[in-house]
């Protein structure tokens, strides 16, 4: 009997909840990553799928929307993973691509790498005729106007933020699960800084022996906890979603003062949406049963 089809997505995580037109956007890409699905396509094209959605909004951190490094650049992140062969495909600071969530998606299909990196991923993107991007003018102002306020605590200011990155998890009707992220990073980086979303094991994670994971949240502290891989970990010695999730957002405040959010779909289709910010952004459905809110199991 094929699987019942699952998709989870998020527009990051903060201390704000989402704007009207943010959980309208997350209900286009959860209708888009979804209709794959029930189309018999695979959890991989799902995910991608659903990111591209909230890439080309312009109004999540990622893609056309998202934050610009301290420098005024916009410097990208995004990766995919498949379950079944534990296929991944990244790329890191990559400018001036419009969605690289498909870069990453090249990256794994056509190369025998996982992560590519700046002006090299940009190259390898533009060779395979990816859309040239750029900065929309709300990233600028909104980078002007920070630039103006920072007052040189920089990585505080960056935990207070709103962290807007996009994420997907999807299971389809083989059983596979799929995850994938996609970001502008951190407000006002350094030039070069790298977070966890396009790292695989702290960012993202997806094998069928446990189920798929997309983070976001404070990505040096997420990378420094292994998050998705410690939390794919917790489901395959069988702890529900919600406690694995639970488990390694506490340790990950404890250990590091990090905040963040975790979308978490076991390969037997429970799920469960976590975080230890105020509110996180995102969307599910399986079947008939669907929501899109900005507050899920918050602990
Ligand atoms: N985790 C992302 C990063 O640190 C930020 C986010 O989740 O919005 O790059």
């Amino acid at each position: 009997m094929p699987a019942q089809a699952v998709i989870l997505v998020h527009g990051g995580c903060g201390p704000r909840p989402g704007t009207r037109q943010q959980l309208a956007v997350l209900r286009q890409a959860l209708a888009a990553g979804y209709a794959v699905l029930t189309g018999g396509g695979p959890a991989l094209d799902a995910v991608e799928r659903a990111i591209v959605v909230l890439e080309d909004s312009g109004i999540f951190n990622a893609g056309s929307g998202a934050r610009l490094q301290l420098d005024g650049a916009a410097r990208l992140d995004a990766s995919l993973m498949e379950g079944k062969t534990l296929r991944a495909g990244a790329v890191a600071g990559i400018e001036r691509i419009r969605n690289p969530i498909h870069a990453a998606r090249l990256v794994m299909d056509r190369t025998p790498h996982v992560l590519l990196i700046g002006e090299q991923a940009r190259r390898f993107a533009r060779l395979h005729h990816l859309r040239a991007g750029r900065r929309s003018p709300r990233s600028v102002a909104r980078w002007r106007a920070q630039l103006r306020t920072a007052d040189g605590a920089l990585v505080e200011l960056a935990r207070q933020m709103q962290k807007d990155t996009v994420g997907a998890v999807a299971l389809d009707q083989s059983g596979t699960v799929a995850a994938g992220v996609s970001t502008g990073g951190i407000t006002l980086m350094v030039p070069g800084r790298v977070g966890d979303s396009p790292i695989v094991g702290a960012g993202m994670y997806a094998d069928n022996r446990a189920g798929g994971i997309a983070m976001t949240g404070d990505g040096e502290c997420i990378i420094r906890i292994g998050a998705a891989k410690e939390i794919s970990l917790g489901l395959a010695r069988r702890r529900p979603p919600g406690s694995a999730a639970a488990e390694t957002l506490r340790g990950m405040r404890q250990l590091t003062q990090g905040t963040g959010g975790a979308l978490v779909l076991g390969a037997d289709g429970r799920f469960a949406l976590v975080h230890t910010t105020e509110y996180l952004l995102g969307a599910y459905r399986t079947g008939h049963e669907q929501r899109v809110a900005s507050r899920f199991r918050k602990i």
